[in-house]
């Protein structure tokens, strides 16, 4: 049975929806609000202004459960993304020798404007999607009187509607969902943790045949500035240095072109790419705040949906702090839950809205949580030895840090940090390993026999100097 779906949004989730959706037989108008000319190839696409989007601009990494979900459910897409020039790094490089599994330890090196642009030629070329840019949706209309109330199309700038049996809306991190359903009398309870941090991102082109070695991320935590260098397709390079929004002097001196830069020859790892004289630059400094983990909920504590043909998928049901590069792979997978949901219950928009929240809780709500602990734990220290470097009697803290230390040396912690990072084994799946936990249980049991490396860096003072030696002025 094929039911008649709108998606509000043509970004990574949006896209992923109609795709899904589309291919599994139903007919699908996706509608987005930015006009989005067709671009020829991937420097055309990164050009193009995605004022709805706006942080394509920003680094992006494409965690190995991207690349897992793209061969598995759209196969196409990946080889398309190979053939438009991304390539795919394995992680294993220090995990010993081969294990089952290994092959899904791979993440793909592409620019987050490459990723859609790829995935949005895949959606245009289905017969059964219908892809309408530079028009907005206003609201949703629908049967508040319903129990639950029921979606039944939406509303558009123009004036006009579209009716449709099953709403998706992957309207992204500043949707209106919420409102938009207040008006069928739907609250939309949220849960939201801010980050604390802002993105400054800078693009530069890399020197023809740069050797990337293995290691496409570079980052490190220094407290007061986390950093990473991310490698793209075509030869780029995106250096993002997130720092507390109210950090004026910071913020102002790393918002200079010049003093973006010096401060990347600086910052352990990122420096490697500089040692030889600078890269030519992208565009300018790019920042981005409003950086927060945030779910909705569209079910009662009972799991019974409180709306039906409506779902949210991607930013617009839950976000995560975007250092963890957890958004895009988790906005895929929603599209998948959404359309395997759909054909488990064809043409009954509440057992779907069941399933489908019931999917989200089991695979994208830990990744919520853990995002929200991480966060709290206060530093990102995925793949950075010595993470934020911090010494700390928080016992949560000395436990994580002394099990990344000692992954750095043991397979097994090696590889289930590899895909507890890559969102392919959730902290109940790690709990279910015996080889894992009990190598975890030593470790925990005397954390203070796996120091973290010393903290490599200058200090916030340090740099701030260094910037203003070489010309940067402070706030
Ligand atoms: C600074 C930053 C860095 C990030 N880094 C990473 C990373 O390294 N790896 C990763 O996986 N994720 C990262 N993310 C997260 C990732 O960008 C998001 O998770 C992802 O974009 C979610 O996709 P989406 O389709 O839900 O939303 P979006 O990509 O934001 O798309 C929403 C779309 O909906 C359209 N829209 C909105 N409202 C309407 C309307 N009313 N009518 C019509 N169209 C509408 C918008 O124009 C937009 O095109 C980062 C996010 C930020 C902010």
């Amino acid at each position: 049975m094929t039911e008649k779906v709108v998606v509000v949004g043509g970004g990574v989730a949006g896209l992923a929806s109609a795709l899904a959706l589309g291919r599994a037989g139903h007919p699908v108008t996706l509608v987005e609000r930015d006009e989005l000319p067709a671009p020829t190839d991937a420097e055309a696409a990164f050009l193009a202004v995605r004022r709805g989007a706006p942080q394509v601009h920003q680094t992006h990494g494409f965690l190995a459960r991207m690349r897992v979900e793209l061969r598995d459910r759209f196969p196409d897409v990946l080889d398309e993304l190979l053939a438009a020039g991304c390539t795919t790094m394995p992680l294993t490089a220090n995990l010993g020798p081969p294990q089952p599994g290994d092959g899904d330890l791979a993440v793909i090196i592409v620019r987050r404007t490459t990723f859609e642009w790829v995935l949005r030629r895949a959606v245009t070329a289905e017969a059964a999607v219908d892809v309408v840019t530079g028009v907005s949706v206003t609201g949703v209309t629908g049967e508040g009187g319903a129990l639950p109330p029921r979606v039944t199309g939406v509303s558009l700038d123009d004036g006009s509607t579209l009716e449709a049996e099953l709403v998706v809306a992957a309207t992204g991190r500043r949707a209106a969902v919420p409102a938009w359903l207040a008006e069928l009398g739907v609250t939309v309870p949220e849960t939201v943790h801010h980050s604390g941090l802002m993105y400054l991102t800078r693009w530069y082109r890399l020197p023809a045949h740069f050797d990337l070695g293995s290691d496409p991320k570079l980052g490190g935590d220094l407290g007061f500035v986390k950093y990473l260098g991310v490698p793209g397709d075509g030869g780029t390079l995106s250096v993002t240095l997130a720092i507390r929004p109210d950090d004026g002097a910071l913020r102002a001196a790393l918002s200079d072109a010049d003093g973006f830069e010096e401060a990347c020859r600086l910052l352990p790892g990122p420096d490697r790419f500089f040692v030889d004289g600078p890269l030519e630059p992208i565009g300018g400094v790019r920042p981005m705040g409003g950086l927060l983990n945030r779910i909705r909920r569209f079910v009662d504590d009972a799991g019974v949906p409180t709306v039906s043909g409506f779902h949210a998928v991607g930013d617009a049901h839950t976000c995560t702090n975007p250092l963890y590069g957890r958004g895009c792979s988790l906005a895929v997978v929603q599209a998948a839950l959404l359309a395997d949901a759909a054909a488990a219950h064809p043409g009954d928009g509440v057992a779907r809205a069941t399933a489908y929240e019931a999917a989200c809780a089991g695979q994208v709500e830990p990744w919520f949580e853990v995002s929200v602990q991480m966060d709290r734990l206060g530093a990102d220290p995925a793949g950075i030895p010595g993470g934020s470097g911090e010494s700390s009697d928080d016992p949560a803290r000395r436990a994580v840090m002394a099990l990344l230390a000692a992954a750095a040396t043991d397979p097994v912690l090696g590889r289930a940090m590899a895909r507890f990072w890559n969102l392919l084994a959730t902290p109940a799946d790690l709990m279910g390993d015996p080889e894992y936990m009990a190598r975890a249980a030593a470790v925990m049991a005397d954390p203070d026999a796996y120091p973290s490396p010393p903290r490599e860096g200058p200090t916030r003072d340090e740099l701030l100097e260094a910037l203003a030696g070489a010309g940067v002025a402070r706030a």
